[in-house]
Formats: structure tokens, C-alpha cells, sequence
């Protein structure tokens, strides 16, 4: 027998915990699904200095810990539990987890992005203590510091050029010599007095004891090894949004983004989605927690159209 909600938001980072927040103060008994991180993204970020109304800042555990018990406070159900499939072709909407079986009027798909990672061991063992995959959240702490940031994108040059803000040194350290970036992006960071090039190369180690101080570099043409004395690392190299369990069903982009209207509408009747699964252009808690507000006012509207 599966369970019977109103609602099921699956995802547990802002914009989730917001959709809990707005459809249990609708006294839609909302219940939530958190993978296995708790917080997604955020709950990798150092300090939050940026999101509005926290003015001396906050980790993002601590952030994702506090919108989760506000969340619980107005009667938001949340259970660890991952979804592994979905049947969203008509209401009410079938999913599984890892540990039971559910029916929804409506859903609410918060699943985030992942940033895409190099994949070399010692990525892990730095991520935090030197390597950041957000120059927004985590440039200032660099003030002063030669930083190298990997990618040839938009991000890249955008996150680059940001950098020079704090950073005395940028290095762009990029797989080849044409750039996947758009030419105004590419301008602005070749014109930037800090900025260095560094192209043809990978990064095939990353440095130092506690904290990175440098990163081994590969010429992806002449196949030499040098290395390059850096305070931090910043990996740019895309985003993955989660969304490969909902394949087939709701409409995506080429890349996997879930395609949303103006009001967090997908192709499903019933079916929404907010927060970075659905944005691959601003990716901030406070974006993700906006779309995360307006999916549950419109879920609650359609479910009061369904009452009807
Ligand atoms: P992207 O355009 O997919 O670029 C990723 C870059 O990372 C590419 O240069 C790629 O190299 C490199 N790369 C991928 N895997 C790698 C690996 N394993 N090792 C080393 N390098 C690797 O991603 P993005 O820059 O995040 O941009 C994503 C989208 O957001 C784009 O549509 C972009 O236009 C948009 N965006 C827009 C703005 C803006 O307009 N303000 C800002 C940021 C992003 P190759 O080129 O060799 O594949």
C-alpha cells in the first residue's frame, strides 16, 4: 500500500525547505524528501554572507539546519529518504524511494544541481580548505591570494574576473586553446591586468597539506608536468542539474534542466519545480529560495482548483 499526501517536495536545499515552509503554513501537511545531503549545495559552503536578513552571516549547514526546523515547526513532514523513481504521466503521482512507496496530488521537484568536479582524488580531501566551486560565495576570503579558477566557459571568465576583486593573481587554467565562452565574457577577462592564461592544460594534482598551496599541472600537448604555487582553486567547469530520475517525463532542456514557465509550472499539470534544477543562470540560495515560494503557492492554488 502506498502512502497518500497532499503533497511530496523532493529536495532539501532553500528552495525545498521554503516549499516545505509556504505549503505547511497552507496546511497542506507537506511532506519532504532530503537524499542524503542535507542542504544540498549550501551544505558545502563555508560562510553565507549574502543572503538577505543575515547580516553577520551563517555556514550553510547551520542555514539549511534552521530553514529545516522552521520548516517542521508549521508541520512539514521531512524523511531521509532518496527518490529512485517517479510515474508523473497523470495525478495522483506515483514515486518510490529507497524506502517505501507514495501517492501525490501534487509535487514540488527541489533537487538542485551538482557542481561538476574534475574527478581527481585530492579534489575531496581540499574541497573547503582551498578548492570552492563558488567564487560569489567564496572569493572574499581570498583577498590578497593568487588563485586559479579551471574552465574556459562563461562561468569561468565571469568567476575569473570577479576574482580580480579580491585576488592580487587570477590564473585561467583551461583544457585548450579555444574557449566555449562568449566573446564579450572572454574580453572582459583577457583585458583584466590580473588575469594569466594558462591553456592546453588540466590540473592532475592539487597541492599542499592542509590547504592547497599549489597544483600540479599537465600539458594536454606536450604532455610536460609543471606546477603552479596557488592560495586557492576555484573549478568551474558546469553544473549537473539532478533531474535524471524525472528523464521522460517532464520536458528538459538539452542539458538536463527541467523547463519551467514564469510561475514554476512544468510540463506536468501538477508537477513543479524550483531552485537550481530548473536554473542553470543564477544558482543562489536566495533565487532558489524564491522559486521554492512561488512552486508552493502555485501547487496550493491548483490543489484548491482540484478541491473545487
Ligand atoms: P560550460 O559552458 O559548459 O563550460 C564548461 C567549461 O569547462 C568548458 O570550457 C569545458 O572545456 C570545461 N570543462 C568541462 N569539463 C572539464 C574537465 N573535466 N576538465 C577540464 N575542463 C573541463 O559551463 P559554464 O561556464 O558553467 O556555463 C554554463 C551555461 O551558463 C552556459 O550556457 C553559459 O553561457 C551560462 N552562463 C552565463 C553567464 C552569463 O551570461 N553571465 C555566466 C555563467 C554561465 P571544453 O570547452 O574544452 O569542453
Amino acid at each position: 500500500m502506498s502512502e497518500q499526501r497532499n503533497v511530496i517536495i523532493i529536495g532539501g536545499g532553500p528552495s525545498g525547505f521554503t516549499a516545505g515552509i509556504y505549503s505547511a503554513r497552507a496546511n497542506l501537511e507537506p511532506l519532504l524528501f532530503v537524499g542524503k545531503d542535507l542542504g544540498g549545495q549550501l551544505s558545502f559552503t563555508t560562510d553565507i554572507e549574502n543572503f538577505p536578513g543575515l547580516e553577520e552571516g551563517v555556514t550553510g549547514p547551520l542555514l539549511m539546519d534552521v530553514m529545516k526546523r522552521q520548516a517542521e515547526r508549521f508541520g512539514c513532514e521531512v524523511r531521509v529518504e532518496t527518490v529512485t523513481e517517479v510515474e508523473l504521466r497523470e495525478p495522483p503521482f506515483k514515486l518510490k524511494t529507497d524506502a517505501g512507496e507514495y501517492e501525490a496530488k501534487a509535487v514540488i521537484i527541489c533537487t538542485g544541481s551538482s557542481a561538476r568536479m574534475l574527478g581527481i582524488p585530492s579534489e575531496q580531501k581540499f574541497f573547503g580548505h582551498g578548492v570552492s566551486t563558488c567564487a560569489t560565495c567564496d572569493g572574499f576570503f581570498y583577498r590578497g591570494k593568487v588563485v586559479g579558477i579551471v574552465g574556459g566557459g562563461d562561468s569561468a571568465m565571469e568567476e575569473g574576473t570577479f576574482l580580480t576583486k579580491f585576488a592580487s593573481k587570477v590564473y585561467i587554467i583551461h583544457r585548450r586553446k579555444g574557449f566555449r565562452a562568449s566573446q564579450i565574457m572572454l574580453d572582459r577577462a583577457t583585458s583584466n591586468e590580473k588575469i594569466e592564461f594558462v591553456l592546453d592544460s588540466t590540473v592532475s594534482e592539487m597541492l599542499g597539506e592542509d590547504k592547497v598551496t599549489g597544483v600540479r599541472l599537465h600539458n594536454t600537448q606536450t604532455g610536460q608536468e609543471s606546477t603552479l604555487d596557488l592560495d586557492g582553486l576555484f573549478i568551474t567547469i558546469g553544473h549537473v542539474p539532478n533531474s535524471e530520475v524525472f528523464k521522460g517525463q517532464l520536458e528538459m532542456d538539452e542539458e538536463g534542466y527541467i523547463i519551467t514557465d514564469r510561475k514554476q509550472h512544468t510540463s506536468v499539470q501538477g508537477v513543479f519545480c524550483a531552485g537550481d534544477v530548473q536554473d542553470h543562470v543564477f544558482r543562489q540560495a536566495v533565487t532558489a529560495a524564491g522559486t521554492g515560494c512561488a512552486a508552493a503557492i502555485e501547487a496550493e492554488r491548483y490543489l484548491a482548483k482540484l478541491g473545487d
